[in-house]
């Protein structure tokens, strides 16, 4: 048996344990290298590397907006070339910063 740290409240407790017997939150299967691989259903499916990549190198285009399921910005993007290419670094900046949504309203995440 093995000790490890609960993540709501930091006390060390027991890695068996289903919940932390000091603050009651949820320890899962008490492994936390598996805990950080959960699927979330908010997250994007589409990579976060490809969309940046293809942002910095193709964003005047509106190619990431393409790729992410964003046709009619995409197209909108592609007419207005980038809207200057001003749309294209504020598209890049919110993919660094994790707040890029896709066509489905989830957020394309490096996490
Ligand atoms: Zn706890």
């Amino acid at each position: 048996m093995a000790l490890i740290y609960c993540r709501e409240c930091g006390k060390q407790i027991s890695d068996q344990a289903f919940t932390c017997p000091f603050c009651g939150c949820p320890m899962g299967n008490g492994n936390p290298n598996q805990q950080v691989s959960v699927f979330d259903p908010n997250r994007s499916k589409y990579d976060w590397l490809t969309t940046l990549l293809l942002c910095f190198f193709l964003g005047c285009f509106g190619i990431h907006n393409f790729y992410t399921g964003k046709t009619g910005i995409g197209v909108a993007q592609l007419l207005t070339c980038g809207g200057c290419g001003i749309w294209a670094l504020i598209d890049f900046i919110m993919i660094i910063v994790g707040s890029f949504r896709d066509g489905e309203g989830k957020v394309v995440s490096n996490k």
